[in-house]
C-alpha cells in the first residue's frame, strides 16, 4: 500500500443519523486498495446510512473519512466522482425510459475527457455482454441483472478507484446474484478497482469479499477476514439471523 494512502479509504468515529438520534455509531473502516470490504448486517442495522455518509448525501456529525490521504467530507458529489469514487444506490438508479446506450452516456456527464468516457463505456460492454446485446432497449425491458449490470456499468464510465455499491442481489435469483459476484471479482482482480460492499446476502458477498464488518444497531461488531465471518456460525446467528 502507499505510504500515502493513495487509494485507500480509512473511516474513523463516523456518528451520522438523519435528525437528531445518530443511526450510526463510531464506526471505524478500511478499504485497502484494490481489495473487496462487505458491509453486512440484518435489516436497519445502517448499511444504506454508512454508503450514504461516504458519498456525501448525509453529513456526518462526528469522526474523519479519509481517502486518498485527504479529508473527503464536504466533498460534492461531482466533486466525489473527479475524486475516483462511484455511488450505485439501492435500486440502482437506472432510467428505465431512456435506453442502455443512453444510460450509460449519463456516465459522460461528469467527464471532461470525452474521448476516455467512450473508451470505457466500450470496455462496460466488453465486460457486461447482455448489455452489449441489449444497447437499444430501453431500462424497462431489461432483467433485473442486466439493470443491475447497467447501474454498475454507468459508474465504470467515471474510471472510479472505489466504487460504493448497495445491495446489487436485491431482488435477484440466486444464479444472476453469482453473475453479478463473479463480475465484481473480475474487475477487483483485473483492474484493482475497490469495491465497498453493503450486502444482506451474507454467503455471495463474502464468497468475493477480502475482509468483512458486521453492523449491528449502527455499531461495527465485527471486523475480520471475510473467509473468517463466512465460517462463523456463531456469529451468523447471533447477528445475521440464519
Ligand atoms: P436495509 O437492508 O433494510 O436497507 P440498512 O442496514 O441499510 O437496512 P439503513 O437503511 O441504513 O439500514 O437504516 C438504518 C436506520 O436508519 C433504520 O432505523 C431506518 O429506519 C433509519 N432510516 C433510514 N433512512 C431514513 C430516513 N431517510 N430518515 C429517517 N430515518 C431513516
Amino acid at each position: 500500500m502507499p505510504a500515502d494512502g493513495t487509494g485507500a479509504l480509512h473511516v474513523r468515529g463516523l456518528t451520522v443519523g438523519y435528525g437528531a438520534a445518530p443511526v450510526l455509531h463510531d464506526v471505524d473502516l478500511d478499504v485497502e486498495p484494490g481489495t473487496i470490504v462487505a458491509v453486512v448486517g440484518a435489516n436497519g442495522a445502517g448499511k444504506t446510512t454508512l454508503l450514504r455518509a461516504l458519498s456525501g448525501l448525509l453529513v456526518p456529525t462526528a469522526g474523519a473519512i479519509a481517502w486518498d490521504g485527504a479529508e473527503l467530507r464536504g466533498t460534492r458529489v461531482e466533486d466525489l466522482v473527479r475524486r475516483g469514487i462511484a455511488h450505485v444506490p439501492e435500486g440502482r438508479g437506472v432510467i428505465t425510459e431512456l435506453t442502455v446506450e443512453e444510460n450509460l452516456r449519463l456516465g459522460h456527464v461528469w467527464r471532461r475527457d470525452k474521448d476516455d468516457a467512450r473508451r470505457a463505456t466500450a470496455e462496460v460492454y466488453e465486460l457486461f455482454e447482455p448489455l452489449a446485446r441489449r444497447r437499444t432497449s430501453a431500462g424497462h425491458q431489461l432483467s433485473g441483472g442486466e439493470r443491475q449490470m447497467l447501474a454498475i456499468g454507468r459508474a465504470l464510465v467515471a474510471r472510479p478507484r472505489l466504487l460504493l455499491l448497495d445491495e446489487p442481489s436485491l431482488g435477484l435469483a440466486p444464479k444472476v446474484t453469482a453473475q453479478i459476484m463473479g463480475l465484481l471479482r473480475r474487475l477487483r482482480d483485473e483492474t484493482g478497482l475497490s469495491i465497498l460492499l453493503v450486502e444482506q446476502n451474507v454467503r455471495s458477498a463474502m464468497s468475493i469479499a477480502d475482509r468483512g464488518i458486521v453492523l449491528s444497531l449502527g455499531t461495527v461488531v465485527v471486523s475480520d477476514d471475510a473467509a473468517r465471518i463466512a465460517a462463523d456460525d456463531d456469529l451468523r446467528h447471533a447477528y445475521l439471523g440464519f
